[in-house]
This record gives structure tokens, C-alpha cells and sequence, in this order.
């Protein structure tokens, strides 16, 4: 490994001298005409391909009940797809729906339930508050900023740490506040920092005083099963320490197969209390008469049982892992020990977070873009778009080839040292 000099301790005449080799890697760069993408965290073709038994699925046209899929009907969805997915959630059947492909959509329309017709706990539907109020802890999903913001709801953030958001200032915002209704939270390898909630911190949140009744974890557990490492990251079980606390109705969770067979055609899942189910149900029987059920019963079938999910997961690691080493590798070999530079290093998820030197993280994207390299705008990772000190970026390595991966990070760290040092040295 190539450990450099901290660009702060370099003189000028060795700052010029760095600016020109960076200056002249970048023109190199762009003459080579790339054209790679490192933008959103889609699976691969390869990656697809592992689900593709899916397309023989399903052998028969009824569930084990003798249910026909094809027809109308079982709005919570199949029972034993309920049953994998409770083994996999650590909760009861019971608790847990199965939708449609897209968890997002079973988010939307918990958040619009609230907004129209109030939750279980609610004073009063949202929509009749006079302002409501999210906690969005920074970096995050930038779909979960767009989506709340596209109903007016301010955002409140907090910081993201390795174990979860910063609770002191969680605790201190709901405590008092009671428009702040609700916080996201993804607790396993969160995108974009690949952050695992801990025990102690899901505790936390499922137990604090809130000065709303209805205040509400919005648990996105998009990637509860992703990992990269033989340090699987165990979620925390919020919905049991929600009710533990006297807050049934807390914590709702959500999942989906996205990244786990077809993210265009898998099932999301929704988990929660009973009471919440019910409450879910009432509003989405307005909505439909039932899910896919042939969907979710080749689902049923392609899995088998929640270890056949586990065991799925290794095939998705042994293509992914290769990649998200590939991004390390690039990042260290140019910056490391530059000073101009932070990266994640995730056990999971589909993220890497880079942090680069304050005030670059756009050009550092705009230089990429020139030389045929796609990354995540700058501060999307921050509600509307703004990252008040420029300096993320969200790497989604996931999609291209391996190959490409390497050409693509090599290219990007040459972009982090041309932007730091055009900065150190103006
Ligand atoms: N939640 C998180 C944290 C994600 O990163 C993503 C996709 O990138 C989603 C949800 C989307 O989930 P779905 O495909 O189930 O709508």
C-alpha cells in the first residue's frame, strides 16, 4: 500500500509539482473517452441472471392453502411468503404484509394514510397539523428526503455515526416538539454510509420520550441481508423493543427483494403491529383488490425457506465483494494518507461514502463527468440536494464490471487530488 504525504504538508514548489501530475493523469483521463456509470445502486445483469429460475416459476397456480393465485384477493399477501420473511424480520407472520415490487410505494402510502386519515396514535390526521416535521439523519437515502419534501414536511437533520443517528440530538428534537412526527432511519449497512444500528441505539429510539403520540421510526431495512463480509450485521429488532416499551405502534419496518431477485419484479414487505397492519390494510383495501400472488408465489418457490434467502445472498456477495474492494483498492492506492480524503469501507449494502476535502465535492463530480465518469450529484445525500459543506459523494459500484469498477475509481481519485489541489493551492 502507497502511503502519500499529507497535501497540507507539502511546500509550494512540491504543491506545483503535485498539481501538474495531477493535471496531467486528469487530461490523460479524459482522452481515454470512458464512458462508465457509478451513479445509482442497481445490481448488475449478472446478479439478475442468479434469479432467473424465476422465470419457469411458478409450477403450480395454487398456494399451499389451495388458494388461486391468479385470482382476485389476500390483500396481506401469500402466507407462506409471510412466513419467510417473518423468520427473516424476526417477528410473527402476523405482523408482516407482502406487496407489491416496490417498498418505496408501501412507504408513500403509510405516509399519506398518516397525512389523510392519521394514524393509530395520531391527535389528528397530518394534513390538519399545522406543520410536520421529519428527522432525517445526513448522509441518507436521497428518495427518502424527495418523497416526504414532495408533501411539504420540513426536514430536521441529524448526523449519521457508525452505530446510528446522533441520539442526544434525536432525543432533544422529539422530546418537545410535538410537529416532529417521524424519523428514517435504514439501520442495517444504511445507504450511503453503510452504518449499522446498534442494539443499544434502537433501544434508544423505541424507549425515548416523544412529545408526539404518533411519532413514528420509519425502518427501512432495505438491505438487511446484503452483506459483503463474514461480519453480518444482525438488525436490531425494533418492533419488539418498540412494544417492550409501551410503543407498539412506533415502529414500522420495511423490505423488499430488490436487490435480492429482480429489482423491477420482486415483493416488498411491510412489518409492524398488529394494530398497525390492520390500520395499513383498511386504507389499502381502498386501493386494491389484492397483491401479485403468482409473483409472490414464485417467489415462495424460488426461495423455498428464509436460509434459502441466506444462501442466495452468498451468490450476490461473491459478485459484489470483488467490487467493493476494487473501489478501496483505487481510493487507497492514490489517497491515502493525503489528508484529502475519507471513504466507508462497508461489510454491506450497496454504498460507498466518500467524504473528500470541504468545498470540492462538486467539482470533484464535474471533473469526473468531463472525463466520461457518472457519479451521484454532489450533496445527494442531503435533503434537497444541499450538502452544506460539499464534500459527499455517494459511490454505487454495484452495476458496471468489475473491470470498469477499477478504471472508473481509478479515474475518480485522480479527480478527489486534481480538485483538493487546485483548492490547496488557490
Ligand atoms: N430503501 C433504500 C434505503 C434504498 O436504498 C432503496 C433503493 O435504492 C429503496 C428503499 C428502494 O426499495 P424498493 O425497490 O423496494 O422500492
Amino acid at each position: 500500500m502507497t502511503t502519500h504525504a499529507p497535501l497540507a504538508d507539502l511546500t509550494d514548489d512540491e504543491l506545483t509539482a503535485f498539481l501538474q501530475d495531477q493535471q496531467g493523469a486528469y487530461d490523460r483521463l479524459r482522452a481515454a473517452g470512458l464512458k462508465l456509470d457509478l451513479t445509482r445502486g442497481k445490481p448488475s445483469p449478472e446478479q439478475l441472471d442468479l434469479s432467473d429460475a424465476l422465470l419457469e416459476l411458478p409450477t403450480t397456480t395454487k398456494d399451499r392453502a389451495g388458494t388461486d393465485v391468479r385470482n382476485y384477493g389476500g390483500l396481506e399477501g401469500l402466507p407462506e411468503l409471510r412466513e419467510i420473511f417473518a423468520e427473516l424480520l424476526s417477528t410473527s407472520p402476523a405482523q408482516v404484509i407482502v406487496g407489491g415490487n416496490s417498498s418505496l410505494s408501501m412507504m408513500q402510502a403509510t405516509i399519506v394514510n398518516f397525512l389523510l386519515h392519521g394514524g393509530i396514535d395520531s391527535p389528528r390526521r397530518w394534513a390538519d397539523e399545522e406543520n410536520v416535521r421529519f428527522i432525517c439523519p445526513i448522509p441518507g437515502y436521497d428518495r427518502h428526503f424527495s418523497l416526504v419534501g414532495s408533501f411539504g414536511i420540513e426536514m430536521v437533520t441529524v448526523d449519521m455515526r457508525p452505530d446510528g443517528p446522533d441520539m442526544a440530538a434525536v432525543e432533544s428534537l422529539v422530546r418537545d416538539d410535538p410537529s416532529v412526527k417521524g424519523i428514517w432511519i435504514v439501520p442495517t449497512y444504511s445507504n450511503p454510509t453503510g452504518a449499522v444500528v446498534s442494539q443499544e441505539i434502537a433501544a434508544r429510539l423505541a424507549a425515548m420520550p416523544t412529545a408526539a403520540p404518533d411519532f413514528t421510526i420509519f425502518w427501512d431495512n432495505a438491505y438487511a441481508f446484503h452483506h459483503l463480509t463474514d461480519d453480518e450485521a444482525k438488525s436490531a429488532d425494533i418492533l419488539s423493543l418498540a412494544a417492550a416499551s409501551g410503543h407498539p405502534n412506533r415502529a414500522i419496518a420495511f423490505a423488499s427483494t430488490s436487490k435480492i431477485t429482480y429489482a423491477g419484479s420482486g415483493v416488498a414487505v411491510l412489518a409492524a403491529s398488529e394494530a398497525t397492519i390492520a390500520w395499513y390494510l383498511k386504507h389499502l383495501s381502498m386501493a386494491s383488490i389484492g397483491p401479485d400472488k403468482v409473483n409472490q408465489l414464485r417467489h415462495v418457490q424460488f426461495f423455498g425457506t428464509a436460509q434459502g434467502v441466506r444462501d442466495h445472498m452468498a451468490r450476490h456477495r461473491d459478485i459484489l465483494a470483488p467490487k467493493f474492494a476494487a473501489v478501496d483498492a483505487a481510493l487507497t492506492d492514490e489517497l491515502a494518507g493525503r489528508g484529502i480524503a475519507e471513504w466507508s469501507r462497508p461489510t454491506g449494502g450497496y454504498f460507498v461514502n466518500l467524504d473528500v476535502l470541504d468545498g470540492t465535492a462538486s467539482r470533484v463530480v464535474a471533473l469526473a463527468k468531463e472525463a466520461g465518469i457518472g457519479l451521484t450529484p454532489a450533496g445527494a445525500s442531503f435533503p434537497h440536494g444541499h450538502d452544506p459543506r460539499d464534500r459527499n459523494i455517494r459511490l454505487a459500484p454495484s452495476f458496471p464490471e468489475l473491470d470498469e469498477v477499477r478504471t472508473a475509481m481509478a479515474g475518480v481519485a485522480t479527480c478527489v487530488a486534481l480538485a483538493a489541489g487546485e483548492q490547496v493551492a488557490a
